[in-house]
Order: C-alpha cells, then structure tokens, then sequence
C-alpha cells in the first residue's frame, strides 16, 4: 500500500484527504461553517478572494518548488534586469529607450524618432496587440503567468519581501489574526516599510524613461517645488504601485485586466493551458481506496494557487497560467510514486485524448495580420527621413504687390532628427523666382528645431498668375531630400497689366 509521505510546511496532513472525494467544495459559506479551512475553498460561481459578504478574503499562496517555479523566478530575474538597466545603458549616446517627452524625441535603442514619426506608433501598439492575439491563441496566458509586469514584480519581489519580514503562509496567517504586539509591529512595519522603498524605486525609474538617469539624478537633488510635475507623478505612481502589489494583488487580474477578460475569445480547445487530467484524476480519493483516480485530493493545487481557484474544476478567467499547481502536484505524485502530470500545460482537446492541432484557422488569420502589419511597418519605416519641414504660409494678406514683384511669404518649420548638425539647403521648381532669407543653407543643431521666415518674389515681367511650385530641401551632404509643393498666389496678370503702366 502505497503512504503519503509529504511532510513539508504547507504538504497536505492527513486531515485534508477525505476518505471519499466529494464531487466538488460546495457553498463556501457552508464549507467554512462546516470546518474552519486553512484556505479557501473555491468554487466556480463566484471569486474566491471576494467573500459573500463583499469583504476581501487576502489569500496567503503556500510555497511551491518545481521546475516552472524555477523558470520563472530566472526570467521573472531577467525581465527585472531588463527593466533596471534599460534607463542605464547608452546606445549611440543616448539611454536605450528613452522617451525624451520634453525634447519631443524617442530614442529606442539607437534609432532617434521625432513627435512627428508618432504614427509609427500604430504599428507598434497593432504588432504587439496581434502578437499577442497569436502568442495567446498557441500558448494560452503565457504572458500572464511568466511576463507579466504584474505577476513578475508580485511573485519576485513583493511576495518574497512579505516572506522575508512575516514568514511561510501558515506564519502569515497566524500574524494576520495575531494582536497587534511590538514583534506584529516591527514584521508588519518592516514589509511595508520596504515595500514603499521599492514602490519609490521602480516609480523612479519608470520616470528615468522619460527624463533619462542624468536628469532624473539632478532633480532628485532639487525642491520638489523645482520640477512638481514630475514630483506629483513618482509620488501618484509610488502609492499606486504600493497599494497594488501590498493589497490590491490578483484582483487586478480578475477585476481589471481586460486581457483577462478576452482569454474566452482568444484561446480555443487547441491552445496551451494549464489543466487537470480529469480522465485520470477522477475519481479523487484517499491513497488505498479501491477504484480512486490520481488525485489525492490533498489540496495543494489550491493552497498555491495565487488566485485561489481549484484547477480542477476546469478552466477558469481567474487562471493566470502561473504553473504552481503543475509544480505542486508533481511534487504529490513524486512523493507516492505516481507519474507527474496530472495537472500540466496541455490544451483541452489534449485533456480528452485528442491530438492537439496546432496550425488552425485563428493562428493562421492572426500570424497573417502580424505579418502584412510587419510588411506594411518595414515599408512605413523606410520612409522615415532624418529631417523634417513643414511649409506654412504667413498671416495676413496671402500676397503683396509693388511696383516690382509679386510676393508670398511663409514660415518653414525645419526639424533635424540626427544626433549631429544638419544644413538644410533650399531650390524651387521655378528658376524665375526669387528667395530672400536663405541664400546659404540653414544649420540646424542635433535635434533641434528652427523656423524661418522665407519670401518668394516673382519679377512681375515673368509672373503669369498663381501657380504650384516645388520647393526642395536638401542637405548639400546628400543625406536627404525633402520636397514640397506650395502655392504661389496672386492677382490675375490681366489685373496687374492695369496697374503697371
Ligand atoms: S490535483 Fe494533485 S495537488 Fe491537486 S489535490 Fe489532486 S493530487 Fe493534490
Ligand atoms: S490554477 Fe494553477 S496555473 Fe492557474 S493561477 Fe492557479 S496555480 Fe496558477
């Protein structure tokens, strides 16, 4: 006869394996009366972490090691990184991603962007939203569970730091109903202490994308009164951050996410989840009894769960595709000799014994709009030039008339994207036109912007009435070319021929 032997904190006891499975937990009201749970006992109507009552249930997650917890405390720990040292890494002499808001300038690793190259942004929010559509119509909430910011700030930082400061879960929960003594004080303090620490920190850095590390450093030694904007920003996004991961924590993912909300219509019965293997699990029961499936039913699966759903009550919104409960219970089944994967990354056709498809026609609609996106922003982006010049005509009069000339007059905007001086040379289309004010080219500074007054005179022995002329921009180095067509307005030349004697 096989025995359980789990005897780690937070393993089942022989108190949580019935002698005969129950179907399903019930109402958790009548469950908690019946006997007072070390967990809470989820059902599929409602949310576990939200009582009947409307008060929060704060749910404590056990411990759980296994290989997908190691995989995702490394690329939690990387991802982290990433964000850390984004800021601090010069490419080109400019941080990495650095999104200039006050220069009007985007710097994404070596390529410098203008305000006015913003539309480009439509293909990056287009591509990662289709990205995602197609990662989540294979690999179902991989994101979720391993990328994150949400999950990975919660399980890699918060979490550990509540660890550190007030123990395993069972400690966690006894100080939750323990009276507030100075050993309460000191663990609770402490936690929340550091939590506003690192809340400040990754709030400040997330300021260093927009202001760069060097800026942000100088107003980190002036008056808040000095910079108040960004001041009110680091202080708003420190207490958000703070009150989300100390309180708020899943919620986020059941209450406000709308990712969450669109896995129903995004996943199929072909796309990765986690999941419990019914066909061999059922039906669960103590170890020893005749005719009982794999499942123990020792509860771990839920304990861990960061949600605090019970997986095997099928897929459910609330799952973050986090691999806790595969871990765990592949711990059980290690432990009484039985095969892993009971719980496990499987799609639902798996689950009941099919051959899961991965080509279907959703993954093959999404990855052919992921690809004419990619198509169309590879053609967008090799329009991008180094500068820029936009063309507007003076106030006032739209022309002027002397004895001599027929004159329009306009403001040329010219915006210089590179990182060193560009000059920007100037020819129109009609040779018999006249300019005043450019007759050198201009200099712009590296990323800068200048505007200049430019007239265009028409003799009036060769004017022949409003016409179109093309203005061209150059840079004499031949780096680019920038044209225009403007109008070149006036009076009827009959009307002129009156005038002039
Ligand atoms: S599925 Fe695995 S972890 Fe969950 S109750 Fe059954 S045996 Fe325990
Ligand atoms: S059911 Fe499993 S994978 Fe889903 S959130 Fe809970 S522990 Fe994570």
């Amino acid at each position: 006869m096989q025995k359980n032997s789990l005897n780690k904190t937070n393993a089942p006891t022989p108190s949580d394996i019935p002698t005969r499975a129950p179907s399903s937990f019930g109402s958790r009201t009548s469950d908690a009366k019946a006997r007072p749970a070390t967990f809470a006992r989820p059902t599929r109507d409602a949310v576990t972490t939200i009582r009947d009552d409307g008060s929060r249930l704060f749910l404590h997650p056990a411990d759980v090691q296994g290989r997908f917890t190691r995989a995702r405390i490394w690329s939690g720990w990387v991802l982290i990184a990433i964000y850390l040292l984004l800021p601090w890494i010069d490419i080109g002499g400019h941080p990495a991603v650095f999104l200039d808001i006050g220069a009007r300038r985007f710097h994404l690793f070596g390529l410098t962007f203008a305000f006015q190259d913003i539309w480009m942004l439509f293909f990056g929010i287009t591509g990662l939203g289709f990205c995602l559509f197609l990662v989540t119509a294979l690999l179902g909430r991989v994101w979720c569970g391993w990328a994150c910011p949400q999950t990975v700030f919660l399980d890699h930082v918060y979490r550990r730091i509540e660890r550190l400061f007030e123990g395993d879960p069972t400690a966690r929960r006894a100080l939750d109903t323990a009276p507030w003594t100075a050993t309460k004080i000191i663990r609770r303090g402490g936690k929340h202490l550091l939590y506003v620490i690192v809340s400040a920190t990754i709030a400040h850095l997330f300021l260093a994308y927009f202001v760069s590390i060097p800026q942000l450093w100088a107003m980190m030694h002036e008056a808040p009164a000095e910079h108040w904007a960004a001041f009110v920003f680091v202080a708003l996004f420190t207490a958000i951050l703070y009150g989300n991961f100390a309180w708020f924590r899943e919620q986020l993912c059941l209450i406000i996410c709308p990712y969450g909300r669109l896995q129903s219509v995004l996943i199929d019965d072909h796309s990765l989840i986690v999941g419990y293997d019914a066909k061999r699990g059922e039906p669960r029961g103590k170890l020893g009894i005749p005719d009982a499936g794999a499942c123990v039913d020792c509860n771990r699966c839920v304990r861990v769960c960061p949600t605090g759903i019970d997986i095997r009550q099928g897929l459910q919104l609330e799952c973050i595709g986090c691999a806790a409960c595969i871990d765990a219970c592949d711990e059980v089944m290690t432990k009484i000799n039985r095969p892993k994967g009971l719980i496990r990354y499987d799609s639902l056709a798996g689950f009941r014994g099919e051959k899961t498809r991965w080509i279907r026609p959703r993954v093959v609609m999404y990855a052919a709009l992921l690809a004419v996106g990619a198509a169309v922003a590879t053609i967008a982006f090799s329009t991008v030039r180094p500068a820029n010049a936009q063309v507007t005509r003076l106030g006032g009069a739209p022309y002027f008339v002397d004895d001599h000339f027929v004159r329009n007059q306009f403001l040329v905007r010219l915006v210089n994207k590179r990182d060193h001086a560009q000059r920007f040379a100037l020819t129109l289309s009609d040779p018999t036109l006249i300019v005043s004010g450019w007759n050198e080219p201009i200099e712009v500074p590296a990323l800068a912007e200048d505007v200049r007054p430019l007239v265009v005179q028409a003799p009036l022995e060769h004017y022949r009435g409003p016409t179109a002329i093309v203005m061209t921009l150059s840079d004499p180095d031949g780096t680019f070319t920038l044209t225009q067509t403007i109008n070149f307005t006036g009076p009827a030349p009959s009307t002129l021929k009156k005038k002039t004697p």
